[in-house]
This record gives C-alpha cells, structure tokens and sequence, in this order.
C-alpha cells in the first residue's frame, strides 16, 4: 500500500474575525485600558508573523522534528466490529507532551521569541498547558512563570512538578475558589506590570482578540492533516467529525478544514457532570446564556444575577464556565452541533477503548469516544466517523482508579 506523505501545515488567514475580533455577535475585546497596548502590540506581531515565510517555515519545522507531526489518524476496527460505523482517530495523544496543546504553545512562545520577550506567563487548570508551555520555553530558552490555582496546584501535584523539572516556576494564587479563573486573573496582572520583556500565551480558544483566532489557526494543523489522511484512506469525507469542547481548542483545530465541507456534520462535546443542573456541569450549550467572561463575548454558565456558576467534570480539561466565541457563532449560525457526555459515559468510554484498542484516551477525550460509541451503536447507516483524540490517559489513571474502586464498593 502507497503510504501518501502528508505534509499538511497550520492554515492562517481563511476565516479572520471583524477588525473588532468579532466572530458575529461573539467575541471581541473586553479588557482594562492597561491592557490596551500589549493586546495591540501582540495583535501586529502575530499578524506580521502569520504571512512572514521565514515564521512559518520554523513553526513547520519545530512541528514536523519536534513535535512529531503529522500525527497518525487509525482506524478502530475492533472498537466498532459489528456496527456499520468506520471509525478513525486523529492520535493527538502520540504529539510530544500528549496532548493537542503542544501545537499552540509552540506557535505562541515562537511568537514571543519574534517579538523579542524573554519571559512568557500563562494559566494553567489542570497543568496540561503550563506543561506544554513550558516545553516550548525549555526549547526555546525562555523563561516561563505558570499561574495556578493552590486547588489545582495540590490535586495536580504532578504536573507541577514535571513544569519545575522543565525550568517553570509554578505560582500557586490562594485568591477566589483557587482555581483556573483566579489563575488568569493572577497572569493578566504580572503581564501588565511587565509588558516590556513578557508574552501572555493563553491556552485555548478564548479571551480578547487575537487569542480565539490565533489558537484556532495553530490547532488547525489537526484539521488540515485528519482531511488529507482520510481523504487518503477512505477515498472521500467523513460524515461527522467530533471533538471534546473545554475551551473549545481542539474541536476548532479539527472543525476548521471542514466549515466549507456542508456534507460534514461537525460535533462537539462538552462535559455533563453527574447532571445538567446548577453547578453539577460544565455544559454551555445546554445551560449557558450570552455574557462576557475573560474579556470575550461568548455563553457562559451564570446565574440570574450574571455570576459565574461553579462547574463539575470527571475531566480537569473541560471543567470551565465559558467556551470559545467562534464555536457561540458557529451554533447560532446552525454549522456546529453540541451534545454533552456524562461523567459515568466518559469513564465507561475510557475503559471501551482500552480495552478493544490498547489506547487509553485522556479523560477529556473521553467524551468524543464516548459520543462516537453511542453513534456507532445506535445508527442504522453505514457512516465514517473522525474523532480527535485530543490527549493520552496516563496523567488520568490514578483518578480512574481511584473511581472504579470506588464504584465496586458501591455496587
Ligand atoms: C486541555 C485539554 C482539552 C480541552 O481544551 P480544548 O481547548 O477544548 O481543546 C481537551 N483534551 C485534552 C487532552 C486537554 O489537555
């Protein structure tokens, strides 16, 4: 069999924003006047930077010897024996680090270099980001502060300590509940006080202009291989393609090579917690309303009064109240479909695929098997599914240990 090389990179420039970074009634720029100049100034950079040739030859570069790119797209045929679904896995799991976020922090801290700043600050929830942040920064020889939550720094011991291993300080922030959006606040501070020498490099396709835009064009590299490799092995599109929605990054990255492709059904999943009830979720299609939260229009789970609801996932990587403002406009505008998995489904899910495939898929990803798994067991048609497995298991599988024992003692 002729295996076609796919050399697929990231794509810049096909869907921007308005010149106010709205994607429709999303998005934009909601920021204190401190902020004003190094968002503009961050916003020049990365425009000069996406159509300078000598950029994007080192970013190719960095992503094919570094990161491992292309990452394989495998068929699951034992996961779907029986049933007429053929399914495919983008491995984002096999990507240097493990997961997906790998891709943008190499484009960001890559930018920050060409903009001259020695020092990069970013939040980090779980730790998945501040580990690929501070990859990027060990490689690159720049110096990176991490803002946590002190919740998230003692329940993810291990990536802290595997950032302080890379040359990260680790910053725990007591402030709030102690967790992600307390950490954000913590770096956008030390980023106004230190514009100077300092880059913010933020995680996901959230916050002001350029941030949605930017990481949706450095995770389209996912999108752009998964199109080139099915086409390769299949011989046509798929009829769905799904994705996990935290954020909203990897589902963007995969989402992007098919907008213009109407026979693609394209589907994210968020996290249903133990119920889609107040606080005990973190699904915003099927809770949240229109509103502003890290200085970008988008839904948000809030309340009444506009206070920002508490979430529950399983999984660290999806637990947040606000979601991308191009995957708000992409649904309101009828493209984009959102379902949600439960906690229960994603574990159950977890544990399908290592048994039938030998891959154990990240707790987040998790929830697009678990989608799939239910597609593939309920539909009569014949149909080809993608799926992104945006990260591996191994940082879960202490938690789903700890679970299922748990679970057999209950039952
Ligand atoms: C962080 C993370 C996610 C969620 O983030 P998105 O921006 O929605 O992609 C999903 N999967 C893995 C493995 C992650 O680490």
């Amino acid at each position: 069999m002729a295996d076609v090389s796919v050399t697929a990179g990231p794509v810049f420039g096909r869907r921007d924003p308005d010149a106010r970074g709205y994607f429709g009634a999303f998005g934009g720029r909601f920021i204190p006047e401190t902020l004003v100049q190094p968002v503009e100034e961050l916003t020049a950079a990365y425009f000069a930077a996406r159509t300078d040739a000598g950029f994007l030859a080192e970013l190719h570069q960095l992503l094919s010897r570094y990161v491992g790119r292309p990452t394989p797209l495998y068929e699951a045929q034992r996961a779907t024996a029986g049933t007429p679904v053929r399914l495919f896995l983008k491995r984002e799991d096999l990507a240097h680090t493990g997961a997906h976020k790998i891709n943008n922090a190499m484009g960001q801290v890559l930018l920050a270099a060409r903009m001259g700043k020695r020092r990069v600050v970013a939040e980090t929830g779980a730790g998945q980001h501040g580990v690929a942040t501070a990859t990027a920064c060990a490689l690159m020889g720049i110096e990176c502060v991490v803002y946590m939550g002190s919740e998230d720094v003692s329940r993810q011991a291990l990536n802290v300590f595997r950032m302080r291993v890379l040359g990260a300080t680790v910053i725990s922030v007591d402030a709030g509940t102690r967790t992600l959006k307390d950490a954000i606040n913590e770096a956008m501070r030390d980023w106004v006080t230190n514009v100077e020498t300092t880059s913010y490099v933020l995680g996901s396709v959230l916050g002001p202009h350029p941030y949605p835009l930017m990481v949706r064009e450095f995770q389209s590299v996912i999108g752009a291989e998964a199109r080139a490799q099915i086409l390769r092995d299949t011989g046509r599109l798929p009829d769905v393609a799904v994705a996990c929605v935290g954020g909203g990054s990897n589902a963007m990255g995969l989402f992007d090579a098919f907008i213009d492709d109407p026979s693609v059904r394209l589907v994210g999943v968020e996290a249903g917690g133990r119920a889609i009830e107040p606080g005990e979720h973190a699904a915003r299609f099927a809770g949240g309303r229109e509103g502003v939260l890290h200085g970008t229009r988008t839904l948000v789970l809030q309340d009444v009064h506009g206070n920002i609801q508490s979430t529950h996932s399983v999984s660290a990587g999806l637990d947040y109240a606000s979601v991308g403002p191009e995957h708000a406009w992409l649904h309101s505008k009828g493209r984009t479909e959102y379902a949600f998995a439960d906690d229960t489904a994603a574990l159950d899910a977890f544990q399908w695929l290592a048994r039938t495939e030998g891959i154990l898929p990240a707790l987040e990803s998790s929830h697009a098997i678990a989608w799939a798994r239910q597609f593939a067991a309920t539909t009569r048609e014949p149909a080809v599914v993608l799926v992104n497995l945006s990260g591996r298991g191994d940082k879960d599988v202490e938690q789903v240990r700890r679970m299922l024992t748990e679970k057999e003692q209950t039952s």
